[in-house]
C-alpha cells in the first residue's frame, strides 16, 4: 500500500524522501544546539522539523500533495533563510537541496518566485558571508542549480501537458475524444448546478455511413469523418466544444444558449453538412439530436435525452434536427424546409 502510493505519486515520493531526510538530518542538530547552549538555533531546528513533519503528515493523510508541497517548500525556504542567518556559512548548504525541491514540487513560476525570494533575502542581509567574493560565488553556484532545476521543471511540465492533451484527443479528427468529452460535460453539469449557466448539447450521427464505407472503402470513410469534423468546427462558435464520441458519432457542447438558439445552431450545422459534405460525388448528411441541460440532471441523463432525440431524428427520415424540450421529444420545425427537398 505504502510502496504502491510512493510508486504512483511522484510528488508524494519527493515530499517523503526530502521530508524524511530533512527530519532525520535536522532533528539531531536541534538536540546538539540545545546541549551546546544555542537555544535560538535549537528552536529554529525544532520549528523546521515541525513544519516539515506537518506537511509530510498532511500529504499522506489528505492525499492533497499540492497543498502539502506548498507548505513544505515555504517551511524549508524560511528554515533555510533562518539557518543561514543564525549559523552563517554552515546554514547555507541547505540552500541547494531547497532550490532543487522548489522546482521538483512546485509549478515552475511559483518555484522561481520562491527561490528568488530566498536568494534575495540572503543577499540582502548578507550575514552568512564573510566577504563580497563569497557572496558572489554563492550566488553564481546557487543560480546554476536554480537555472538547471528551472529548465528541468519547465520541460517536465510542458511534456506532461502535451501527454495529457494527447490522451484526450482523437488522432483522426483532432477533436477531443470520449474521455475529454466526459470531463468537459462534467464541468458543464457542475457549472450549471452552481451558477445556472445554460448549456446545450448536440449529438451528430452521420446518415447511412456504413453504406459509404462499404461502397468507397474505409479510407474514404475516414476522409469523410475528417471533412465532417472540419466543417462543424469551422461553423462553430469560439466557446463551443467539439468531441468525437466514437465511430461516426460526434458531440458539440454549446454553452450559453436557450432552446430556440440551440435549435437554430443545430439547424445551421445540419444545413452546412448537407451542403458541403461529399464522398467523391455522393452527398452525405447527418442527423442531430440535441438537449438543453436541466436541473438535477447528470451527464448520462443529459446525453441519454439527446440520444433519444437523435433516435427520433433517424426514425423520422434522417438529415434533420430533433430537440428534446425536456418533456417530450419534438421534431424541430426548422428542418422541415430542407428534409422535404
Ligand atoms: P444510420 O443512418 O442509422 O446512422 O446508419 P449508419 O450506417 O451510419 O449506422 P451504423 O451505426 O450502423 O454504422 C456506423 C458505421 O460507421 C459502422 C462503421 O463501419 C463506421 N465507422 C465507425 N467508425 C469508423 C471509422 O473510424 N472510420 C470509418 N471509415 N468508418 C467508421
Ligand atoms: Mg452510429
Ligand atoms: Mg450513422
Amino acid at each position: 500500500m505504502i510502496l504502491h502510493r510512493l510508486r504512483n505519486d511522484f510528488d508524494l515520493a519527493t515530499i517523503t524522501v526530502f521530508g524524511g531526510v530533512a527530519i532525520l538530518g535536522i532533528a539531531p542538530f536541534a538536540v546538539y544546539r540545545y546541549l551546546t547552549g544555542n537555544a535560538a538555533a535549537a528552536i529554529m531546528d525544532i520549528s523546521i522539523v515541525a513544519g516539515i513533519s506537518l506537511a509530510l503528515a498532511h500529504a499522506w493523510y489528505s492525499g492533497n500533495t499540492k497543498r502539502a508541497a506548498l507548505f513544505m517548500t515555504i517551511a524549508t525556504n524560511l528554515g533555510c533563510i533562518a539557518s543561514a542567518t543564525l549559523l552563517g556559512l554552515a546554514g547555507l548548504f541547505w540552500t541547494f537541496p531547497v532550490l532543487l525541491v522548489n522546482f521538483l514540487l512546485l509549478g515552475h513560476r511559483m518555484a522561481l518566485a520562491l527561490s528568488l525570494f530566498t536568494l534575495g533575502i540572503l543577499t540582502w542581509h548578507g550575514r552568512a558571508f564573510e566577504s563580497r567574493l563569497e557572496l558572489a560565488m554563492f550566488l553564481v553556484s546557487a543560480s546554476v542549480v536554480g537555472l538547471l532545476a528551472f529548465m528541468y521543471a519547465y520541460r517536465t511540465e510542458s511534456q506532461r501537458k502535451k501527454l495529457e492533451n494527447l490522451t484526450l484527443l482523437d488522432p483522426l479528427t483532432g477533436a477531443q475524444n470520449r474521455r475529454g468529452m466526459d470531463r468537459e460535460l462534467e464541468i458543464a453539469v457542475k457549472a450549471f448546478s452552481r451558477d445556472h449557466k445554460a448549456y446545450g448539447l448536440a449529438i451528430f450521427d452521420l446518415d447511412h455511413f456504413k453504406r459509404i464505407n462499404d461502397k468507397y472503402g474505409h479510407e474514404e470513410g475516414d476522409n469523410v469523418l475528417l471533412n465532417f469534423a472540419e466543417i462543424v468546427r469551422k461553423n462553430s462558435r469560439k466557446l463551443d466544444r467539439f468531441f468525437r464520441m466514437g465511430g461516426e458519432e460526434f458531440v458539440l457542447l454549446i454553452p450559453g444558449v436557450d432552446l430556440a438558439t440551440l435549435a437554430t445552431i443545430c439547424d445551421h450545422h445540419c444545413h452546412n453538412i448537407e451542403k458541403n459534405l461529399y464522398c467523391l460525388n455522393e452527398k452525405i448528411t447527418t442527423s442531430i439530436g440535441a438537449a438543453l441541460l436541466q436541473g438535477n440532471e447528470d451527464r448520462q441523463e443529459w446525453l441519454a435525452r439527446a440520444d433519444a432525440a437523435l433516435y427520433t431524428a433517424k426514425n423520422t427520415g434522417r438529415n434533420r434536427v430533433v430537440i428534446d424540450d425536456g418533456n417530450t421529444v419534438v421534431v424541430d420545425l426548422f428542418t422541415d424546409s430542407h428534409t422535404s427537398k
